[in-house]
């Protein structure tokens, strides 16, 4: 009895050295947000090899499979450039109760890995304000971008940014967007950000939203020129009063990735990009296939150059998603003939494409939900943040 109490005693006294002995009891601690933001930024920072240091999402809205084999046959390409990266999936998109998804759910889901009602942003169910994906590497010390062709307070960059229930609330969003002081943000919408009183304004209030980007040290670019000029974050990007329309004015969405990537890679403690093809939704909703096509290829061009910078540096995970199929397109083979059937104006629950590249990407292989994009990403940042602070007190 003596001898097993000895023992015992000397068993516990091992496991207390062990936790406390000072290497590892700093593994243990859980680290502070905002304590990685205190490294330099130009520290060179060395990341396991399959842990990038930046991740570029791609979003094409309304993108479904049928999509994309009518975009590569009408280009007779064998293979897009997105189906071309090495790891490839499907994602399955309903919104919170099983209800076919709208872009806000949707989005949600990819941005916090949570499930939500249709029409909310970055809130769930019941009402509860989720961190996304963006605010989690904003706070362990990574650049964060938002990139559309649509407007920014659009529903898709708006659920990577605000918490709110009414996407259709754009002017709202266009406020809370700013003060998130994100680092990047491109795309249109020009008409929300600007007082009610001034021409081409979409608010119904004096809120002058360019004034409060300003003041908080945005620099606002207006066409493809100045932001071929610019070097230096943070930025406000407003190309279009509404959505981008192609105009040689406007960047286009490949140009915009580069540039943007660029811009927020040049910290070397990595970035958050999130690009989004707005507008194939859009044209699927009409039923206008030479504009699925049209927005499907710029989307595509906007991967492929995604992917060349991302080969270029070997530190970069480029993940391509849709957040819904719209329109409930098919393609018929009639004898060699190939004609397409569009079975709905709406949006269907149909499975959704995944493509990956670079460190970290094989983790998205196969089918899963959309929920899993936003848990993965999310637990991705806060994980670096500790290897972060593990190799920088080593
Ligand atoms: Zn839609």
């Amino acid at each position: 009895m003596r001898k097993r109490l000895i023992l015992l005693i000397i068993v516990s006294c091992c496991i207390m050295l062990w936790i406390f002995q000072p290497n590892i009891c700093t593994r243990l601690l859980p680290v502070k947000a905002g304590e990685l933001s205190a490294s330099k930024p130009d520290e060179a920072i060395r990341l396991p090899r399959h842990l990038p240091r930046g991740i570029i999402l791609m979003i094409g809205d309304g993108m479904g499979f049928e999509h994309i084999k009518a975009t590569s046959l009408s280009l007779k390409k064998d293979k897009l450039e997105m189906e071309k990266m090495p790891v490839s999936g499907s994602l399955t998109t309903c919104s919170y109760g099983g209800t076919v998804t709208d872009s806000a759910a949707a989005a949600t889901a990819l941005a916090t890995g949570v499930k939500t009602r249709n029409g909310y942003l970055g809130i769930s169910s019941k009402g509860i304000l989720l961190e996304n994906v963006s605010e989690v590497a904003s706070r362990t010390g990574r650049r964060v971008g938002l990139i559309t062709t649509v407007t920014l307070t659009h529903a898709t960059p708006a659920a990577f940014a605000v918490h709110l229930h009414a996407r259709k609330d754009e002017a709202s969003i266009a406020t809370a967007m700013i003060l998130k002081r994100l680092d990047l943000i491109w795309g249109g919408g020009y008409g929300f950000f600007i007082p009610e009183s001034l021409s081409g304004s979409f608010r119904k209030d004096n809120t002058d939203v360019i004034k409060l980007a300003k003041n908080n040290g945005y620099q606002l670019i207006r066409n493809r020129s100045e932001m071929a000029q610019i070097t230096s974050l943070p930025s406000l990007g407003l190309f279009n009063r509404g959505a981008l329309n192609g105009n040689k004015k406007e960047p286009d969405l490949a140009e915009m990735t580069v540039k943007a990537a660029g811009l927020l890679a040049k910290d070397n403690r990595g970035f958050f990009l999130m690009v989004e093809g707005g507008k194939i939704d859009w044209a699927a909703h009409a039923h206008d296939l030479p504009g699925v096509i049209k927005e499907t290829a710029s989307f595509d061009k906007a991967v492929s150059e995604a992917v060349r910078f991302a080969e270029a540096r070997g530190d970069v995970m480029v993940l391509v998603v849709a957040d819904h199929e719209t329109g409930g397109l098919e393609l018929l083979d009639k004898n060699g003939a190939i004609s397409t059937v569009w079975t709905t104006f709406g949006h269907t629950d149909r499975d959704v494409p995944l493509y990956g590249y670079g460190p970290g990407a094989e983790m998205f292989a196969g089918k899963h939900d959309n929920t899993y994009i936003g848990r993965m990403l999310i637990q991705y940042f806060t994980t670096v943040e500790k290897y972060t602070k593990i190799l920088l007190s080593a």
